[in-house]
């Protein structure tokens, strides 16, 4: 066996890096614990407020940064669940290696050549180009049918046929055979007066569908925000993401009681170094916090390369036996430091919360303090971090 240190040295262990993943964790390195009874929790409160309306479970970004197969797993086999939606390929072959055999689809792009392998592994495609000729062509060679979304743009300007031109497409897919649409789809702008807007040509479509005598499967709009925004759009499903990871899309909507939700993450540390700074010394690059009086730091292994952003020196709370510390100086790549106070109140490999479930600590309380949004702190959860399903 090569020493650690000198496989680190050596170039090789960049390519490597998933092999190094089942070495043990160094008790220091920062990590994610994953609560899977609050990811079940969630869902039943989405359900609920859902009325009952399945749930396309959208896991898209790694599960929200949880890790996309620790995730689906828990998800897929829950009855409100109809399906898991991701964006990218690898997140959806991801769940299939993973053995789940539930509804997958796809709605990030994919290359008409990655089609035949999608349909071997079951993946659906959420189209909107005319493909329908390459749909036909593999269900052809597999004998069995496809089954598709079709997106359509209502004003989002991202991606999806144009409203005014999704008849057609719709027709024509509808046409091909061994094509089944199981599901049209839509993104609000969350603007919320044109998000009325775009139900009603959402709306007005369906109808025309209806009265051309095509089947165009489930409709479904509805992310998190929809849910405290709007109360006319679940449609048939509903897709949500950030809800059922616990985390309200805006903090404002935790008030409004619509659901209860809980956190279904926490992100760690421990305590690396306690220090003391004498009045008038300093820490962080640029002198960033200077001592007013005689005070107490901690020092943690954890940094912007992680997913705990820059901003958190602006406000964010760290929470360290039950008590909560402000995050001082600027956070750099690797290091967060943190103001304790005239006394030393925490040690050496004191487990740090920078967000979890609790109250204060919430991913809405941070985000909060230091004025990002909470899909900061979801999205960029540095892929290298230890995922610890409790
Ligand atoms: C991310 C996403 C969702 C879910 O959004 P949340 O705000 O996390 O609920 C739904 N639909 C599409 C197309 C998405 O990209």
């Amino acid at each position: 066996m090569m020493e650690r240190r000198s496989f680190l040295q050596s170039t090789a262990a960049v390519a490597l890096l998933p092999w190094l993943q089942p070495l043990r964790d160094s008790s220091f390195d920062p990590w994610l614990e994953i609560e899977p009874r609050h990811l079940a929790q969630n869902v039943v409160e989405v359900a609920r407020a859902a009325g009952g309306r399945p749930i396309l479970a959208v896991i898209k970004n790694n599960g929200y940064g949880l890790g996309v197969v620790n995730v689906a797993r828990v998800l897929a086999p829950l009855p409100q669940v109809a399906g898991l939606a991701v964006i990218k390929l690898q997140e959806a072959l991801a769940i299939r290696d993973a053995g789940l055999t539930g509804p997958v689809l796809l709605m990030g792009p994919f290359d008409e050549r990655d089609l035949a392998e999608m349909h071997a592994r079951d993946i659906m495609p959420m189209v909107y180009t005319p493909v329908g000729e390459a749909l036909e062509r593999v269900t052809r060679s597999a004998q069995r049918p496809v089954r598709v979304h079709v997106c359509v743009d209502t004003g989002l300007g991202r991606v999806g046929v144009p409203y005014r031109e999704a008849t057609a497409l719709v027709r024509d897919l509808a046409s091909r055979r061994g094509v089944v649409i199981e599901g049209t789809m839509m993104t609000f702008t969350e603007d919320e007066a044109f998000d009325q807007e775009q139900l009603r040509r959402f709306n007005a479509l369906a109808a025309e569908w209806k009265s051309l005598g095509l089947t165009t499967g489930r409709r479904h709009a509805a992310s998190s925000y929809t849910f405290f925004q709007h109360d006319n759009a679940g449609l048939d499903m509903v897709r949500p993401g950030m809800a059922l990871f616990g985390v309200y899309p805006e903090p404002r909507f935790r008030s409004l009681n619509r659901m209860t939700l809980a956190p279904a993450a926490a992100l760690r540390a421990r305590v690396a170094l306690v220090k003391k700074l004498a009045a008038g010394e300093s820490a962080g690059y640029n002198r960033a916090y200077v001592a007013k009086a005689d005070t107490w730091v901690a020092t943690l292994p954890v940094g912007h390369a992680d997913g705990w952003p820059r901003v958190a020196a602006k406000g964010a709370k760290v929470r360290i036996a039950d008590r909560l510390y402000p995050v001082i100086a600027s956070v750099s790549a690797s290091h967060t430091i943190v103001e304790i106070g005239p006394e030393a109140a925490v040690k050496i490999g004191d487990v740090a919360t920078l967000w979890d479930w609790q109250d204060a600590s919430r991913p809405e309380d941070v985000a909060t303090a230091c004025g990002v949004s909470v899909y900061d702190l979801l999205m960029h959860l540095g892929g290298h971090l230890p995922r610890r399903v409790r």
